[in-house]
């Protein structure tokens, strides 16, 4: 599994939210603490985040097949780079699945930037034209823009259905939602007082993060963070 991070709130340079906390990405690439599958995430690394204002956001990413503890360059940007949504990942590679900058989160659509953590069978998938990669979280990702991310949550529901064994934690973002679904791996939730952290595992032991339980869909925008079971039909 790899691990992932989102953060939605005031703008924050990359490299505090990425690389300078005791527990990091850039720490979790190396030595993750509540990775249950793959001891580390050697196979590449991603940062976007959204640039601009209101309407007119882009979504900017610089993606890499090495492993994020090796990049002596991106160290020196990191600081330089400041956003108010960013989604990051490191990478540990699926079996069978490339190594690829392609291969390796975030994906985007134009609008959304999107994360996977976790497997899928892409039998399962749809065949995309538009997918980045062969890669599974690439298939699933194309699915997913495909099919809107207001069905976030009914996408996952079925997916796991067609594919039991499927582990489908995502997260995505547009400049103004952060959203994530819980699916068979970790995701925590820090609430600070400039914005939100939604990430794979703590990056420090100093706030209080709360453990999202499994199989719920997060919901991050500037009025509040919504959880809503997946198991059930909203709002029931
Ligand atoms: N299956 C995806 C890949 O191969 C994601 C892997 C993961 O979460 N470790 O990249």
């Amino acid at each position: 599994m790899c691990r992932h991070l989102g953060w939605l709130g005031a703008q924050a340079t990359v490299s505090s939210l990425v690389l300078d906390p005791p527990h990091s990405l850039r720490v979790q690439s190396y030595a993750p603490r509540r990775q249950k599958h793959g001891l580390m995430n050697a196979d590449g690394w991603g940062v976007g985040f959204f640039d601009g204002f209101s309407d007119c956001q882009v979504p900017r990413r610089w993606r890499s097949s090495a492993p994020l503890w090796a990049d002596v360059s991106f160290d020196s940007i990191a600081p330089a780079l400041r956003s108010h949504c960013v989604v990051a990942a490191v990478r540990s590679a699926t079996v069978g699945m490339p190594i690829e900058a392609s291969a390796t989160a975030p994906f985007t659509d134009g609008h959304w930037l999107l994360s996977h953590n976790g497997v899928v069978d892409r039998a399962v998938l749809p065949l995309s034209s538009s997918a980045e990669s062969v890669c599974d979280s690439a298939i699933l990702a194309a699915t997913i823009f495909a099919r809107g991310l207001d069905m976030l949550g009914e996408t996952v529901v079925q997916i796991a259905a067609a594919d039991p064994d499927a582990r489908l934690n995502v997260l995505a973002a547009n400049g103004s939602r952060l959203l994530a679904t819980v699916w068979g791996d970790t995701l925590s939730i820090l609430r600070r007082d400039d914005g939100v952290v939604l990430a794979s595992e703590p990056y420090d032991d100093v706030y209080d993060w709360e453990d999202v339980p499994d199989r719920h869909f997060v919901e991050v925008t500037a009025v509040g963070v919504t959880l809503t079971s997946l198991d059930y039909p909203k709002g029931s």
